[in-house]
């Protein structure tokens, strides 16, 4: 692991944090920056306001506020990228409402195709030259879209690559709306094998720890679920929100009332080794984490995922997977076990099959419901803990 989070104004004290590599254990600073360096705001979008703000906007540039609902319509129902296309604006207003409220937020720089075309990355540039990346996966029942909510992330976990590189900065509401417009944009036009289609699931576990940029998620999440023409009309049950633990943002969550899916990256059950693999623990320890977790699956009614990267020798032990199992068993909540994906540089790596065999069948011996996630997009840097990788050079 290499601890590359630069200090900043925001930077917290550093927590000791042990990082066991071949075996070995030595100690290393982990930095955890919860608070984005201060950097220029992208320019104001339509997606980043309500329907009343965005009323408000076009008839603060003089324009009747109905032609706010003329340009959602266009943007969220119909998945228009070219103000041309809007006709039922007369030109002038139409010109006029796209440079103010359709800005280009983000441009293209690479993508990346594996499965047969069926799994895309995008390698997005920000207008401050800042990238990320967003994945497209397609199944034969769904298409869901994994998003960035962050450039960077600041949790610093030593397995990751986003990790590795640091917080650049927080994306903004409209940012993380346009990775999905645009993935939806993808489908629509048939640019994924198996014919025109739609987005039916988001994820939020691209780069960046979500709850650390909770205003502009929760009003991603927001605008991606109204219903059209207010947004892009995805149930909320179809989205999933993940977090290393930050537990009072997942209360804020809880409170929010949404029937979003909670998936929390626990990756260790014991305090002893999620203190290293997972800084965040330092802070808030594998006890608290899971109460705030069944907190929010009794308000929100659902099932609470946990997220487990196995990593050969490190916490794929027998004895963890029983661990794990008595704290879970009897909850709301499903295990995904994530063989590990091994990044540049790294010299860990994935489990043994004959180790995760065991690990899942001593968790279903709790009754602890268990799958084994594919490793979709490995093959482009696109699967967990890899997104960040591709965009160094
Ligand atoms: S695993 Fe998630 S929270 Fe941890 S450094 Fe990587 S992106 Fe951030």
């Amino acid at each position: 692991m290499s601890a590359t989070t630069e200090p900043t104004a925001a930077a917290e004290p550093a927590a000791a944090a042990e990082t066991a590599a071949e075996g070995t254990v030595k100690k290393t600073p982990a930095k955890l920056v919860f608070a984005a360096p201060r950097r220029a705001k992208p320019p104001r979008h339509l997606a980043d306001l309500t329907t009343a703000e965005r009323r408000e906007a076009v008839a603060a540039l003089g324009e009747k506020p109905f032609r706010a609902d003329q340009l959602s319509r266009h943007y969220f129902t119909r998945l228009a990228d070219d103000p041309a296309q809007m006709t039922d604006l007369p030109a002038g207003v139409r010109d006029r409402l796209a440079a103010e409220l359709l800005p280009s937020l983000l441009t293209p720089v690479r993508e990346l195709a594996c499965d047969g075309g069926t799994t895309l990355k995008t390698v997005w540039k920000a207008f401050d030259g800042v990238l990320f990346e967003s994945v497209l996966m397609r199944y034969p029942d769904r298409a869901t879209m994994c998003v960035s909510s962050q450039a960077g992330c600041g949790m610093n976990c030593p397995f990751c690559a986003t990790g590795q590189a640091g917080l650049t900065r927080n994306l903004s509401t409209a940012e993380i709306v346009e990775q999905v417009a645009a993935g939806a944009r993808t489908l629509a036009r048939g640019r994924v094998p198996g014919g025109p289609g739609r987005v039916s699931n988001i994820v939020f576990m691209g780069m960046g720890e979500p709850l650390a940029n909770y205003k502009a998620v929760i009003g991603a999440v927001r605008r991606i679920t109204d219903p059209a023409p207010a947004g892009l009309g995805i149930s909320q049950r179809s989205v999933t929100v993940s977090t290393v633990g930050l537990v009072p943002a997942i209360e804020k969550l809880a409170a929010e009332g949404m029937s979003v899916r909670l998936a929390l990256s626990l990756h260790a059950p014991d305090d002893e080794l999620r203190d290293e693999l997972v800084p965040i623990n330092n802070r808030w320890k594998v006890g608290e984490v899971l109460d705030a977790a069944w907190a929010y699956a009794d308000r929100s009614g659902r099932r609470v995922s946990i997220e487990y990267a196995l990593i050969k020798d490190v916490n794929d032990q027998a004895w963890r997977a029983d661990l794990l199992g008595r704290l879970l068993r009897g909850h709301l909540v499903h295990v995904n076990l994530i063989p590990l994906n091994p990044t540049p540089g790294s010299k860990w790596t994935a489990s043994r099959p004959q180790d995760e065999r065991e690990f899942v069948r001593r968790l279903e011996a709790h009754g602890v419901p268990v799958t084994v996630r594919d490793t979709r997009g490995r093959e482009i840097d696109g699967a967990c803990g890899q997104l960040a990788a591709a965009t160094k050079d």
